[in-house]
């Protein structure tokens, strides 16, 4: 009896460790090589700070800051909360984590690159 409970705890400990082998090698990949989805504007964070994935969509008079010639020029790939490449079409972005945003995109909390 006791021969088989410490052959159980053995095989329950063997069986953790390679589970938690596969939980580090997981943990070691990039996020960039991860898939992620984009952001959808039903998210209500999303909705909150009036993320558009189209910046001409946005409601300037509920969110003025991107009324006018200086807020036209605002997207998400000048933003410095945007961590991708400025050309492509989606990025990360701070605000929305493990979602992509759209270069072409905007919200409300949008931040002059320094
Ligand atoms: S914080 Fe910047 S990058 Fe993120 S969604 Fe808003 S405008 Fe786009």
């Amino acid at each position: 009896m006791k021969k088989e409970q410490k052959l159980d705890r053995r095989s329950f400990l063997k069986v953790g460790m390679q589970a938690g082998g596969g939980i580090l090698a997981l943990a070691a990949i990039p996020m960039s090589l991860v898939a992620q989805d984009a952001v959808a504007e039903s998210d209500p964070l999303a909705q909150a700070l009036g993320y558009k994935a189209d910046a001409s969509a946005v409601d300037t008079a509920k969110f003025p800051k991107r009324a006018g010639e200086a807020g036209a020029k605002q997207f998400c790939h000048n933003c410095a909360l945007y961590s991708g490449d400025a050309d492509s079409a989606s990025g990360p972005c701070s605000i929305f984590q493990n979602k992509l945003v759209a270069g072409k995109g905007w919200c409300n909390a949008w931040v002059a690159k320094s």
